[in-house]
């Protein structure tokens, strides 16, 4: 197929009332995970890259061999930055080739979030790439992938700021925070739903969850009957992955097959990718 503008992905997905995975990877064994996922699947997929791992990831390096497995995959694929720092980050995912940006300036007042994102807007449009922003502030780390309590305390997303937000800048998604946590809980969090309701009914764009590990199927049957089109899904890739390796050393603890772990890792990763697909409802739809 190809690689797609994200917003057409969304406005589908929208339409068709199922949630699109937005997968975080690391290095290009979760990127073929994730695709080998999508394609069995026959869904579009989001390969999303978030701006707290390039310390680890060379993205300038990998982003060239991510629009290279796009182009050739057989389902639509959306190449996204997450949590972008500023718009010089959002400017240089837009030349390496990346169809959607977020710039995460949530956490400014209100004006200023509004001004950058507008900022934002104005630079994607002219590239035909889609803009995610972000309203309120879903507690814990981004790219967190440790066990532990709620630490800080979510900020939920106001309705009719939504609505203001969304028509002051032209963004194409929109992130809410609505009581899921970056990272993994120790049990499951409590949605607002009737928040997000409101949130639905204030905006008429696509809606994003950001922090989709640990949840039940029920919850996440939820979120997509309530307007959720995008779900980022990091912890639970990590964790598998982590798993996997584990497993592998401890079945042969003196290994020294590097591919073999990889590799199950890699199948790992699919896996629990393909299972979420199932999920949200996206398969079958590429
Ligand atoms: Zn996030």
């Amino acid at each position: 197929m190809a690689l797609v503008n994200m917003n057409d992905m969304l406005s589908q997905a929208r339409q068709g009332h199922y949630a699109v995975g937005a997968f975080d990877l690391i290095n290009l064994e979760f990127a073929e995970a994730i695709l080998a996922a999508a394609e069995a699947q026959r869904a579009p997929v989001i390969l999303s890259t978030a701006a707290v791992h390039f310390d680890y990831v060379n993205m300038k390096a990998l982003a060239p061999s991510l629009v290279r497995l796009a182009e050739e995959a057989s389902v639509p694929v959306a190449l996204h930055l997450d949590h972008g720092t500023d718009l010089a980050m959002a400017a240089q995912a837009i030349r390496l080739g990346f169809t959607g940006v977020q710039v995460d300036t949530a956490h400014l007042p209100l004006a200023d979030n509004i001004a950058v994102t507008r900022e934002v807007v104005k630079l994607a449009r002219a590239f035909d790439v889609s803009v995610e922003g972000e309203l309120g502030y879903v507690a814990g780390h981004e790219g967190d992938h440790g066990h532990r309590e709620i630490g800080d305390e979510p900020i939920y997303t106001e309705p009719d700021v939504a609505a203001v937000f969304t028509e002051a800048t032209g963004i194409d998604c929109l992130a809410v925070s609505v009581g899921t946590v970056h990272g993994l809980l120790k049990g499951e969090p409590r949605i607002d739903f009737s928040r997000l309701k409101e949130i639905r009914e204030a905006t008429p764009v696509p809606l994003v969850i950001h922090g989709g590990s640990g949840l039940s199927q029920e919850t996440y049957g939820q979120l997509v009957e309530s307007g959720m089109c995008k779900i980022n899904f990091y912890a639970e890739l990590s964790r598998t992955a982590a798993d996997s390796i584990r497993e592998r050393l401890r079945q042969k603890p003196d290994s020294d097959n590097i591919t073999h772990l990889l590799g199950g890792m890699r199948q790992a990763v699919r896996q629990a990718a393909e299972n979420k697909i199932r999920i949200w409802g996206s398969a079958g739809k590429a």
